[in-house]
């Protein structure tokens, strides 16, 4: 099963991946992690990417693509993946779907997490003071620039999977567990 969590920074996509990854063996691809690696690693990807990163736009559709169509080529993404952080523009959703034919992969569910702007910003300078400030774009200037490239950029997604048929949305302001539970029930039953 190969499944799309959609949402805001900060709507919880990480922890409920880490979840599915825990509970279901599934691979979580985070495209932000990867970038994150690729600019440890001082990569030539990883120093295109680092300065856009941390002023909150967008790496290159190109790039994220390639980034994650070498990621479905490897064995363990058999198991299942999880996208996190990708498609986030119209063109990645539609690279995603020629992707995932040529490889013979099919894409099982669209999960939004909707959440409220202002409960993010609290949720991810929270995040910022618990992780020592391990994410230079966690500050609330970037932030917010996140948010609005999200708006612009990443929401028009929604339509685009709501179309078919493909999206469900659930409380991403409920708890984690309730969050967790209704992932679960969509994945168990294709309940909305
Ligand atoms: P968040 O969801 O908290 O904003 P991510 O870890 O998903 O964080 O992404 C961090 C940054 O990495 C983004 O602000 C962007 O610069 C870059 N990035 C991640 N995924 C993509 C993507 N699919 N397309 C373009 N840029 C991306």
């Amino acid at each position: 099963m190969n499944i799309i969590l959609l949402g805001p920074p900060g709507a919880g996509k990480g922890t409920q991946a880490e979840r599915l990854v825990a509970e279901r063996g599934m691979v979580q691809l985070s495209t932000g992690d990867m970038l994150r690696a690729a600019v440890a690693a001082q990569s030539g990807v990883g120093k295109r990417a680092k300065a856009i990163i941390g002023r909150g736009d967008l790496v290159s559709d190109e790039v994220v693509i390639e980034i994650i169509s070498d990621r479905l080529d490897q064995p363990d993404a058999k198991a299942g993946v999880i996208l996190d952080g990708f498609p986030r523009t119209v063109a990645q959703a539609e690279a995603l779907d020629k992707l995932l034919s040529d490889k013979g992969m099919s894409l099982d569910a669209v999960i939004q997490l909707d959440v409220d702007d202002e409960a993010l910003v609290g949720r991810i300078l929270k995040r910022a003071a618990d992780t020592g400030g391990a994410r230079t774009d966690d500050n609330e200037e970037t932030l917010r620039k996140r948010l609005g490239v999200y708006h612009e950029q990443t929401a028009p997604i929604i339509p685009y999977y709501q179309g078919r048929g493909a999206l469900k949305s659930i409380d991403g302001m409920a708890d984690m567990d309730a969050v967790s539970s209704e992932i679960s029930a969509i994945l168990d039953g294709g309940a909305a």
